[in-house]
């Protein structure tokens, strides 16, 4: 039997896995860290959890294929709960609040009430959404692994997604928001996600949602990681955490005899799927010189392929904060986070995700604030020195504190600090390139946003990452993983 190793027990190396394990080969799975998931993680303090990752999981509708690719790794099935909140996020401002809901219509009518001077943008705006529910993701076979009439069945098969495209995908998210007269409006399109987006990743978002393709596994992010690696252990794969690999031994000139771990100690196998950040793949494990060029030219042109970051902060709320359903953007008192000023802030309440992420009659709420890369750069620097950057961070979650209390007055002196988390969290964590737990962000100008998993000096080594394709996401992770799997399968002339 051929053994693989698999780098990283993210949810790529998980996936990858699975399948490795599903087509006969004998699997080994190395994770720095003490538990799987990678960046879809979340961790206990003070008696509450924080959930760190899924705020919609794509592919949650019964019957899509995107479905049954987490139905067959463990993540989705019968026996899980997916929970399906009524709103996707408000905004709110000088005093008037809107809501993107997952009832289309109704958003429509509320939108169409609030500035019927904004009609024809609105309109075109919902019709579009509607059209981006046909929004689909390669599941079956890889997009440079398929021949021209898969490409075309696939393209086919996305209905009107080509008009939204058209539409939407050659502004970004700030111009979309320029469209727009109500100044509720403009905040409404931009404050969501980074303005450098285009447009259409907003509405294929929403799309997803107002779909029922977007919903939350009960239990959240941990979770959905822990199914995953007891699906791979129940097929006979082998999970080792706390196992850092440092480096890909090359003995031949094509091929790689195995892997070098942290502590000294060599693995061999047959072939190596890379499931961590193929960044630190390349500087770290291999060498920069065995970078595929698209990818190499795209991590050296930072200003058209930028990432993005987060600094969060979560709290225990003594209450269930009612007054704050799922996620509201609100204007605050001006703060300074990073390199960056901003005077909006998001919050979370994580009721939703059920019985567990708080003790009975409490809740979670979390802030996050967009970190661009010369924020990562801040924190780096800033980190150098362990004392200042703890409290730079707590001096901010404080700061934050103090806006929640000014907004919901009723809940002074019963909100605390659990923890706060910055782009450098990420890079400690995860090996994550300049603390980006996403992929590169697709702008007007960017020229590469599929990445192919081969090594064309290597034979046997192959990417499995949500890299491979913009903007990455736990979908993309999860296909990539399968995807690894099918081009070792070729290699090993194997049709499965
Ligand atoms: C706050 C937040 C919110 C998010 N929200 C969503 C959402 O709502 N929906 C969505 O689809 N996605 C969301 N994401 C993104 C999602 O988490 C990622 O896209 C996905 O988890 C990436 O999976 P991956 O396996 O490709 O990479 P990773 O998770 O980075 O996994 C790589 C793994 O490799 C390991 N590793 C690195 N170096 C080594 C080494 N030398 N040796 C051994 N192991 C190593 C890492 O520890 C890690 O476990 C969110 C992420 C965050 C942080």
């Amino acid at each position: 039997m051929k053994k693989i190793i698999i780098i990283g027990g993210g949810i790529a190396g998980l996936s990858a896995g699975i399948y490795a394990q599903q087509a006969g080969f004998e699997t080994e799975i190395y994770e720095k860290n003490s538990v799987v998931g990678g960046q879809c993680t979340g961790w206990n303090r003070k008696g509450y959890f924080i959930d760190n990752c899924v705020h919609w999981l794509t592919g949650t509708k019964e019957g899509t294929d995107l479905y049954k690719t987490w139905e067959n790794v463990g993540v989705l099935g019968d026996d899980v709960t997916v929970l399906q909140p009524d709103a996707f996020y408000s905004v709110e401002l000088d005093g008037e609040t809107i809501t993107l809901w997952k009832d289309l219509d109704r958003t429509e009518k509320e939108l169409l009430a609030l500035s019927p001077e904004d009609k024809k943008e609105i309109k075109k705006f919902i019709a579009n959404v509607r059209m981006a529910e046909s929004m689909k993701m390669p599941t079956e076979k890889a997009m440079d692994m398929m021949n021209i009439f898969e490409i075309m069945k696939f393209g086919l098969s996305m209905g009107d997604m080509g008009k939204v495209i058209k539409e939407y995908g050659r502004i970004n998210v700030g111009e979309l928001s320029e469209r727009f007269k109500h100044p509720l409006l403009k905040a409404m399109i931009e404050t969501f996600m980074a303005k450098e987006y285009l447009a259409y990743s907003l509405l294929v978002s929403y799309a997803t949602f107002t779909s029922g393709n977007g919903g939350i596994p009960e239990g959240g992010s941990r979770v959905m990681a822990l199914r995953m690696q007891q699906r791979f252990e129940d097929l006979g794969g082998k999970v080792y955490t706390n196992t850092g690999v440092s480096q890909i031994n090359i003995d031949q000139l094509r091929s790689a005899a195995g892997i070098e771990l942290a502590d000294g100690r060599l693995v061999t196998g047959d072939y190596i799927i890379c499931a961590c950040d193929p960044d630190f793949t390349f500087q770290q494990l291999l060498n920069v010189s065995y970078m595929d060029k698209k990818l190499k030219a795209v991590y050296d042109d930072r200003k058209n392929n930028p990432v993005i970051s987060s600094f969060h902060v979560a709290f225990g709320v003594d209450g269930m904060l009612e007054e704050l359903t799922e996620t509201l953007l609100f204007e605050c008192e001006s703060l300074e986070i990073g390199t960056q000023t901003t005077n909006r802030m998001s919050l979370k309440n994580y009721a939703t995700y059920g019985p567990n992420i708080a003790p009975p009659g409490k809740t979670v709420i979390q802030s996050q604030f967009i970190q661009y890369e010369q924020d990562y750069d801040y924190w780096v620097n800033l980190a150098e020195n362990k004392s200042e950057y703890e409290a730079k961070k707590m001096a901010i979650a404080n700061e934050v504190l103090q806006r929640i209390e000014a907004k919901f007055p009723a809940y002074q002196g019963k909100i605390e600090i659990l923890d706060t988390w910055t782009p450098m969290t990420y890079h400690r964590y995860c090996n994550a390139y300049h603390g980006a737990y996403m992929s590169f962000i697709s702008t007007i100008s960017s020229q590469t946003t599929m990445f192919s998993g081969n090594i064309k000096a290597l034979d046997n080594v192959v990417l499995g990452s949500q890299w491979q394709m913009n903007p990455g996401g736990l979908p993309t992770a999860v296909i990539m993983g399968k995807f690894a799997v099918q081009r070792i399968l070729k290699k090993d002339k194997r049709k499965r």
